[in-house]
């Protein structure tokens, strides 16, 4: 079976996971504050904040930005539930834009369609790798001076006109096994702004500056040591990671290309995609997982059930008609790209797409 996403981890990491056991300090510490170190310089932001989770990071972001009970934020519902429930979690409302058929991401016209007296923030995800179009929201963003927040989680290293996502608003990323760099579980808040900054922190430790002084109702959202450590060695890692999903990316967008009934990703002008994902979309999206399911290729529908279709929206009353989101729900098909593909592996999935599309024509 060709895994749909594998994380690679070698002996660097066990060696530096060991000497964290070691040295006998494995909570937060001296290898967090290393990590958020060399991310917020990798990002080119000047503070990063480590927490346990992608979820917290977005979690924390809003919470930073004093985002709550009262407010609307604008997301998009083709993504995974945490970007809608990170808002849900303080007591705003998230509020739904339909999506860009090419590039699956927030589509900028149909943000200013869902303003209202009480937009807050907007919150674009860079989804499967491909900055949103980062110009149009940042501009809406100023002219009625709303706080963005970039759900990165899949993201790691992506661009937008030379400049890496997360460093246009708050960016939220996360390092679960399956994304572009792992720290087992894990997420980090990035942004330019100390205030932020410190207030992210505040949330992250029981919503305390000095020990036993709370100023604010914050949690426990700490990465640990051990978490760190490998994170600090996946990014060292990453740009190599990243060449080799682009390449993988593009062999299997040679052999796709001229294929009927099938449409290849696309990559925008001045854009930098880090193909978390590289998702066709195709008809009779799921004959054809099945047919490649059988012939051992594993594949991805992320997402089939968009965020307002899921059954706990629908009890809050979200009733939302979002065609490109809902047709991107039934014709979005994710195929192996990571790291650990090979030639030969890029070689079987494209012959077994083409024979699979023929026999489901
Ligand atoms: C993975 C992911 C998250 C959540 O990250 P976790 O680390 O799993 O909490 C949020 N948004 C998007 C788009 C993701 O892909």
């Amino acid at each position: 079976m060709i895994p749909i996403a594998k994380p690679l981890l070698d002996e660097m990491e066990i060696d530096a996971v060991s000497n964290v056991l070691r040295s006998g300090m494995i909570a937060e510490g001296a290898q967090v504050a290393k990590f958020e170190a060399a991310f917020a310089n990798y990002i080119g932001v000047e503070h990063a904040v480590a927490v346990n989770s992608g979820t917290a990071a977005l979690h924390a972001a809003l919470l930073a930005h004093r985002i709550g009970a009262g407010d609307e934020v604008i997301t998009t519902s083709f993504s995974f539930i945490a970007t809608a429930n990170s808002i849900l979690f303080t007591g705003a409302k998230p509020v739904f834009a339909d999506i860009e058929a090419d590039t699956f991401n927030i589509d900028s016209n149909d943000i200013l369609n869902k303003i209202t007296s009480k937009t807050k923030a907007l919150m674009p995800v860079h989804l499967y790798g491909h900055p949103a179009e980062m110009k149009a929201i940042m501009e809406i963003a100023e002219d009625r001076n709303l706080v963005v927040i970039e759900d990165a989680c899949q993201a790691h290293g992506a661009s937008y006109g030379g400049k890496k996502v997360g460093s246009f608003g708050t960016g939220g990323f996360s390092f679960y096994p399956t994304k572009n760099m792992t720290t087992s579980e894990g997420g980090m808040i990035t942004t330019n702004d100390k205030a932020v900054a410190d207030r992210a922190k505040m949330v992250r430790s029981h919503g305390s500056k000095q020990r036993y002084l709370h100023e604010m109702v914050g949690y426990n959202l700490r990465m640990t040591d051990i978490s760190a450590a490998i994170g600090l060695v996946q990014l060292d890692k990453l740009n190599d990671f990243t060449s080799k999903r682009q390449k993988n990316a593009k062999v299997l967008s040679d052999g796709l290309r001229d294929i009927d009934g099938i449409t290849i990703p696309v990559i925008r002008n001045d854009c930098e995609h880090v193909f978390h994902q590289y998702t066709i979309r195709v008809e009779k999206r799921d004959e054809l997982a099945t047919i490649l399911n059988d012939s051992g290729i594993g594949t991805g529908t992320y997402y089939p059930i968009p965020i307002h279709k899921q059954p706990i929206y629908k009890e809050l009353g979200y009733d939302d008609k979002l065609p490109e989101c809902e047709k991107a729900a039934m014709e979005s098909l994710s195929l192996p790209v990571h790291p650990g593909v090979s030639n030969n592996d890029l070689n079987e999935i494209i012959e077994n797409v083409k024979n699979g599309v023929e026999k489901i024509d």
